[in-house]
């Protein structure tokens, strides 16, 4: 494998690579960034994975409202004539006194600079029995899961104790809810369970207001202050709370969704990094603090005196600028700081309906419904530009939206 990797660059074979670790929403927006320069630095993404998964449009995918082709592209087909190397691995550890990353399969890579873009995965906060018992969702796996249970529950009589039990009340949590009640058509009772004493907590206003209108329409049960203790495979043990006093409840389920948080998960790094709440701290530069030619970016990261969401807006941002300061430190410039812009934010409530608040503006139901349709259109009719347009339509669906259908007007033309 090393000798392969050294073959690809022949042309400068004393000149390491930028390596990429992780090749999501950060770590392949640096590589696609990095390879639209001239005078690039050669790249190499390692990523388990075959294919890229635009995870906001997994419940498009669960509710066959998208194909799993149009929202996970195959990394070979997104690379395809970059001149980016790819190799399908996992990075085990990284040590950066050699300047090395090294594989579970035994490669050992040197690097001038790399780039740790790992992202997270969920968070079962050691409850017990949620690793066994609860369902995820966060990759396409988890969506045949979710598949199967809803074939499994279709046709059931609604009647206690056949209840489905999501955990988390922010945004999957509220998204799937709405999506399984108007799949199942409200034939199965629905408990959503949050441990904060409102819904979507860290959303906007307006999108709050439609989240939980949106709930109660569709008869969906919230249990506010509300903490699981353990899950098995047919009970939920719970408990909520008020100032006053708390009580525990069992609520049967035949399906229990967890969707309470997430965790970073990064390779060994030796020596090992300072982190925040588990997340590996990284200054305004995307630099890990104190080392030198290691940068982090996405979920897996905490920048140094900003508060930010871990959401793909992010991700991309901080992918765009990483590869814009890896080639302007080429150039011998120096780095620019990482900002965060809040660009909005708009999730799907249920079949037919969505809510966003960006631009400026807010949008609910059928119409906000028909915003996100014309985006997946948009980015349907270009197949090969899949996850281009799709990361334009979370930075700037607005920008994006005109820009092609002008595109379109003309072509057409
Ligand atoms: C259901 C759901 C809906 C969401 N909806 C939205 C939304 O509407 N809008 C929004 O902005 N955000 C949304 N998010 C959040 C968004 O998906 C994440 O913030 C984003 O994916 C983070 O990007 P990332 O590059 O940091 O990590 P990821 O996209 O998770 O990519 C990490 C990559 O690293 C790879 N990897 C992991 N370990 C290793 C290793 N050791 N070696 C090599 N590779 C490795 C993984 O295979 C993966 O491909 C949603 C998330 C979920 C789960």
């Amino acid at each position: 494998m090393a000798l392969w990797v050294a073959t690809m660059f022949s042309d400068d074979i004393n000149s390491d690579p930028v390596v990429l670790v992780g090749g999501g929403f950060a770590g392949l927006t640096t590589a696609l960034s990095l390879s639209r320069h001239q005078d690039r630095p050669k790249i190499v993404l390692i990523e388990p994975r075959d294919k890229f998964v635009f995870v906001p449009l997994l419940y498009e995918l669960l509710s066959d409202e998208l194909n799993s082709w149009e929202i996970a592209p195959s990394y070979d087909s997104l690379i395809e004539d970059r001149g980016i190397v790819l190799i399908k691995d996992k990075v085990k550890s990284i040590k950066t006194n050699k300047m090395q990353v090294i594989t579970e399969s035994g490669l050992e890579l040197n690097y001038s600079k790399v780039l740790i873009s790992t992202g997270a995965k969920p968070n079962d906060y050691g409850i017990k029995g949620v690793a066994e018992h609860a369902l995820k969702f966060h990759c396409l796996r988890d969506v045949e899961l979710l598949r199967e249970l809803i074939n499994d529950l279709r046709g059931t009589i609604k009647a206690l104790p056949n209840s489905l039990v999501i955990v988390g009340g922010s945004f999957s949590g509220i998204e799937l809810a709405c999506k399984l009640s108007d799949l199942l058509d409200q034939t199965i009772d629905i408990h959503l369970i949050e441990s904060g004493d409102r819904l979507l907590p860290q959303g906007k206003s307006f999108n709050q207001e439609q989240s939980e209108k949106a709930l109660i329409h569709r008869g969906i049960r919230i249990h506010l202050r509300t903490e699981v203790l353990e899950i098995t495979a047919d009970k939920v043990h719970a408990r909520t709370s008020d100032d006053m006093k708390s009580h525990d409840f069992v609520l049967q389920h035949r399906g229990l969704i967890w969707t309470a948080g997430s965790k970073a998960v990064f390779p060994e790094i030796l020596p090992s990094p300072s982190l925040k709440n588990g997340k590996i701290s990284i200054d305004s530069s995307l630099n890990l603090i104190g080392y030198k030619n290691i940068m982090a970016a996405g979920d897996v990261c905490s920048v140094q005196g900003i508060i930010c969401p871990a959401t793909a807006q992010v991700a991309i941002k901080q992918g765009e600028l990483v590869a814009r300061n890896l080639i302007n430190s080429m150039k011998g410039i120096d780095p620019k700081a990482f900002e965060f812009n809040d660009q909005g934010e708009m999730l799907s409530l249920g079949i037919g309906e969505a809510s966003i608040t960006a631009w400026g503006f807010t949008i609910s139901g059928p119409l906000g419904f028909h915003i996100r349709r014309i985006t997946y259109l948009v980015k349907m009719l270009d197949k090969a530009l899949g996850i281009r347009s799709a990361s334009s339509w979370l930075l700037g669906f607005k920008k994006n939206v005109f820009y092609e259908n002008n595109q379109l007007n003309s072509d057409s033309n």
